[in-house]
Formats: C-alpha cells, structure tokens, sequence
C-alpha cells in the first residue's frame, strides 16, 4: 500500500547540509499498521511528510495505493492527497469553528454539496464516538475528544491510508489507550492501512503489526513485531 524506496532527504540550513534521511526503504501493506520508532532527530517526521509529498524527497521514490507520488506535479498531488489522511500530535483543529465544522472542512475543500457534507459528517462523528459533541468548539472539549475530532476529519475523503503523527503523545495515558483502541477498531472494520511515528515503544507493542526502529536517517532494522522480538 505504500512503498518508499531510497529516500533521501538533505534540508539547508543556514548554509549546511542536514541529511535527515539516507536511503531509507519501507514496504507498508495493505491493512496494516505499521510504527516507525525512533528517538527525537531520527527522520521519523520527515519520512511522514514525504509519504504524503508534504516535503519533497531530495531522491528516491514515494508509491501510494499503486501511484507514483514523486512522480505527479501539485495539481494531481492535491487530489492524490485525498486518499492520504493524517492526524497530528496538537490535533491542529481549527479553533473558530465547530466539532462538525472541522470534520466537514475537508469535504467543503473536495466541493461535496451540503446535504451530502452534513450527513456525511454525521456519519464520521458516529463513528468516533462524538456524535453529541457536533456543535461544540474545540477550546470546549478534552486532549482524547480533540483527537477523535481530528481522526474524523482525516477519513473524511475515505483514505485508502492514514498517517498519524505522534497522536498520542500530547495525551495521559488512559486516554492514549482510548485512542490507540480507536485506531486498531478503524484499521480492522474499515481495512484502513496506517502508518504511524512515535518515540513510544507501548504504542508500537500495543498496537502495530510490524515496526521499522530509526536512527539518525537511516533504518536501522524493520519487520513484523513477532520477527523483531525473536532476534537476538
Ligand atoms: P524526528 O521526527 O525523528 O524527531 P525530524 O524528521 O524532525 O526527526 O528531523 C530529522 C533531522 O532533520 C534533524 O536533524 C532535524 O534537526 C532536521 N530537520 C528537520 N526539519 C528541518 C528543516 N526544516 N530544516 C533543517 N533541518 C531540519
Ligand atoms: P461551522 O460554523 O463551524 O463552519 P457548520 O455549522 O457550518 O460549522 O457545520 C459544518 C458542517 O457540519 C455542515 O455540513 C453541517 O451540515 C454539519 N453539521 C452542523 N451541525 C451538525 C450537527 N449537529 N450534527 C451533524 N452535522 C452537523
């Protein structure tokens, strides 16, 4: 569902070369969840903006749901992006509108008319479990109902994958758990692939099925977690 292949990623800064990823390759499959582990300063947000071509790879190639992303100009990625969901560590909601609202942004970006926006935003925040918090604001709810908000508004477009962006880690652990819950819930009756990052090694054992561990650029080793545990 998604494979990198030789991605390399060099960012200037003030006048010196930062090589923030070096050949990394990565093979996500389709229904799965996939953790990438790493200390703060490994690439790991890097590599998840270059999934999603929201940072252009300085080599190497991004596939998603069989199309070459490195290959398409900003128009065609803007549609193709549709099919990419991500969520973020701060939510980033946008805080003058409603819960509904939020969801419904995306929608009204993809020109979806209003009857089919306000039932469709229904339907995600059903699925979330806050179809009772549709009016309210952002600055009104929890960390753990803020999240929900945003991965509500990731599947909106119905993407074939999400991206999750260390989505836990601005939340207690009660409502981690809550959360991670949901997304296991979301991967198995949706099918819905996810690739997520995270400096966490519970999220990674809690709910992925297989792991890359990066440093410094590189990955350092990958494979199913069962795999993992079993090297010596
Ligand atoms: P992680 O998400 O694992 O913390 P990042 O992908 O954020 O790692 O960073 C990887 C490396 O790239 C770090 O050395 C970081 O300082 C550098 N880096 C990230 N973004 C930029 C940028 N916009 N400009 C210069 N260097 C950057
Ligand atoms: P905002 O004022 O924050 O922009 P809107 O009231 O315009 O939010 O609502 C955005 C979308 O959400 C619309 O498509 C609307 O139909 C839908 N919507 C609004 N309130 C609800 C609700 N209580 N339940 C379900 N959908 C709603």
């Amino acid at each position: 569902m998604i494979e990198v292949s030789g991605l390399r990623k060099v960012y200037r800064d003030r006048g010196r070369e930062v090589v923030a990823l070096e050949g990394v390759d990565l093979r996500v499959r389709e229904g799965e969840i996939y953790g990438v582990l790493g200390q703060s300063g490994a690439g790991k947000s890097t590599l998840l903006r270059c999934v999603n071509l929201l940072e252009r790879p300085t080599a190497g190639t991004v596939r998603v749901a069989g199309q070459e992303l490195t290959a398409l100009g900003e128009a065609e990625l803007r549609r193709a992006r549709r099919r990419i969901g991500m969520i973020h560590q701060h939510f980033a909601l946008l805080s003058s509108r409603t819960v509904a609202g939020n969801v419904a942004f995306p929608l009204e970006v993809m020109g979806v008319g209003r009857a089919e926006r306000a039932r469709r935003v229904a339907e995600l925040l059903e699925l979330v479990g806050l179809a009772d918090k549709a009016g309210a604001h952002p600055a009104q709810l929890s960390g753990g109902q803020k999240q929900r908000v945003g991965i509500a508004r990731a599947l909106a477009g119905n993407p074939a994958v999400l991206l999750s962006d260390e989505a836990t880690s601005a939340l207690d652990p009660a409502t981690t758990q809550s959360i991670l819950a949901l997304l296991k819930s979301l991967n198995r009756e949706l099918g819905l692939t996810i690739l997520l990052i995270t400096h966490e090694m519970h999220v990674v054992k809690g709910i992925c099925d297989s792991v890359a561990v990066m440093r410094d650029g590189r990955v350092e080793e990958s494979g199913t977690i069962p795999e993992l545990v079993a090297r010596p």
